[in-house]
């Protein structure tokens, strides 16, 4: 006996070495406390009975998706700056007015964890009314230890508000912040060897993460923090060669990361030691569109190589102001040239990779947490066809059908 059974549905389980988008027609999925307790054939299932049944009339339902890459929490919003650059405003004016990444980490550091939580709450709902269920995110706009634990903390008590799983990311190494600006040195330091351990030991983040680049970090001082990271039990994961080729990659790699994310820049080494350390490369194509930027990640060269590519939103203020996961797949497609299959399998089995969840999330098979997305498409390609169509039918978190 089913606590719920979807009918009248095709289903995209994203299982491998099957059928494309590991597809199952005129299928059913059985959820019993939470977990899939049956996904398959219609015909196939000896007894339908349950305590709920849903049909789907025909529709499609996809794992629900995992955006692995976002910045959801902060203060403030950069869309003055977005007008003023768009009047013809240079980076200096911007700047003097205030502008860039300095503003929102004093927009952060001045907003309460409350105030956190209700405008980034604003931002989930965009991901979540469209699929998402499993959502990383990112601190880096506190920029010293009671702020960014803030930051964490709020991204934090967003889970059981929006009824979404989330993974906390530290990103300390995202920028300098204004105190530090004559002794780059000194918070690196503070961030390995305090903000780190203290992070770790009260269980506020899963993950480490730095900004690697010439406007970032440079990779010896990624390599000091990513050894901090690893010696204080957190995986870690990068932002790397997105604007040139600081070898981030080939770094992160070395600590078996988690993730390489952005990558235009990446060269045939990175691409190697990523495919050897089983590195996910998590494409973002909005940072990409809304740069305007033209080097293309080598998406050719890295499939070849075997590396697996996830989709991801990097929802933030000053690069990716996006919230549509459907949007990401959609320019995923057309900037990146992925296949709409790569493209889904990117936001649901690659992110849940790159998250280190693959066993419980990212695909539809039997035991794993039922977080599904029932979609209104007649195949999963119109996921990353249309742009701003309203597609979502359902939301399942967990088994239960949530808004
Ligand atoms: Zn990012």
């Amino acid at each position: 006996m089913f606590d719920t059974l979807w009918i009248d549905c095709d289903i995209a389980t994203m299982a491998e070495g099957g059928a494309p988008y590991g597809a199952i027609t005129n299928g059913a999925l059985g959820v019993k406390d939470g977990r899939i307790a049956y996904v398959g054939k219609r015909v196939d299932l000896k007894d339908e009975s349950a305590r709920e049944t849903r049909r789907c009339d025909g529709g499609w339902i996809t794992p629900g998706f995992v955006d692995c890459h976002t910045h959801l929490v902060f203060g403030g919003d950069r869309a003055r700056e977005f007008e003023m650059r768009l009047q013809g405003a240079t980076y200096e004016e911007i700047a003097r007015a205030g502008g860039g990444i300095v503003s929102t980490v004093a927009a952060t550091r001045a907003a309460s964890k409350d105030e956190l939580i209700e405008s980034a709450s604003k931002r989930l709902r965009g991901l979540t009314r469209e699929g998402v269920t499993t959502v990383e995110i990112k601190s880096g706009y506190g920029l010293d230890l009671e702020n960014e634990l803030k930051q964490l903390e709020a991204a934090g008590a967003l889970a059981a508000r929006e009824r979404v799983r989330v993974r906390r990311t530290f990103l300390g190494l995202h920028a300098l912040p204004p105190e530090f600006r004559e002794d780059r040195a000194a918070y690196v330091q503070l961030v390995a060897d305090v903000m780190i351990p203290a992070i770790a030991a009260s269980g506020a983040a899963d993950a480490v993460d730095a900004f690697c680049e010439n406007i970032g970090f440079t990779a010896e001082e990624v390599d000091y923090v990513f050894s901090a990271a690893r010696a204080n039990g957190l995986d870690v994961k990068l932002h790397a060669e997105q604007l040139s080729n600081q070898h981030g990659a080939a770094l992160a790699a070395r600590y078996s990361a988690l993730s390489a994310d952005h990558l235009e820049y990446l060269d045939n080494s990175g691409i190697a030691a990523m495919a050897q350390a089983g590195t996910v490369a998590v494409l973002l194509p909005g940072a990409f569109y809304f740069l305007r930027e033209t080097k293309l990640p080598p998406i050719d060269a890295m499939r070849r190589a075997g590396v697996r590519l996830a989709v991801a939103s990097d929802c933030n203020p000053g690069t990716s102001p996006m919230t549509s996961p459907l949007a990401a797949l959609n320019m995923a497609c057309t900037l990146f040239r992925l296949t709409p299959e790569e493209a889904l399998a990117g936001i649901t089995r690659e992110g849940a990779r790159a998250l280190g969840l693959l066993d419980d999330i990212g695909t539809l098979e039997i035991g794993k947490a039922a977080d599904l997305a029932v979609w209104n498409v007649n195949a999963p390609a119109e996921l990353s066809y249309w742009l701003g169509a309203p597609l979502l039918r359902e939301r399942v978190f967990a088994g239960a059908v949530t808004p």
